[in-house]
């Protein structure tokens, strides 16, 4: 099990569109597998390979949330909404790299999806409920949007001066770099 960190807004590889897989190779089997160890870690629902700081349409999601249920994790490559239903739903987001902030977002209810696994085999799939939000949140990342993107400009703002006030405490917290002795000399 290796986890990767994950990037916290604003971050300028969080707001990049994402290059589109073409090689399908063990490399690429190792993102998925660390992206996937790194959101259940987390814990969260989903993760797009921007967030670890690699700019490849790729993302994995597990939605099962009820303890004791089989989990389901999901890894979509190169993902593409190609129907979205005309109803819409809100729901109370967040995000890996936005820890503690949650905002309400409406987006189509139901989305038809279609990607390929990790073999570039293709899939299609109609997505709904918390699957549909996550599909479509996690899309989003690809192409450099984030969630607090569909927000209006002063709660936005209120966000990020406090995830840049977040990264400035950690930044501080960290500890010295290996190292220091030798510079001691
Ligand atoms: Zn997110």
């Amino acid at each position: 099990m290796s986890l990767r960190p994950i990037l916290l807004h604003p971050d300028p590889r969080l707001k990049a569109v994402a290059k589109p897989v073409t090689v399908f190779d063990d490399a690429l089997r190792r993102l998925a597998h660390d992206m996937l160890d790194t959101m259940y870690d987390a814990p969260g629902i989903g993760l797009a390979a921007p967030q670890v700081g690699v700019l490849s349409r790729m993302i994995v999601m597990d939605c099962v949330k009820e303890e004791g249920e089989t989990p389901r994790p999901m890894v979509l490559v190169n993902p593409e909404v190609v129907w979205t239903s005309e109803e819409k739903a809100p729901y109370e987001e967040g995000c890996l790299s936005i820890p503690e902030h949650f905002a309400e977002v409406t987006r189509p209810r139901e989305v038809e999806v279609v990607w390929t696994d990790l073999d570039g085999q293709a899939h299609q799939g109609r997505f709904d409920g918390l699957w549909a939000v996550c599909v479509q949140h996690e899309i989003d990342h690809l192409d450099g949007t984030l969630f607090i993107d569909y927000l209006g400009p002063i709660k936005r703002g209120v966000i990020t001066r406090k995830m840049e006030k977040l990264k400035r405490d950690l930044a501080r917290e960290k500890p010295a770099p290996k190292g220091r002795e030798a510079e001691r000399l």
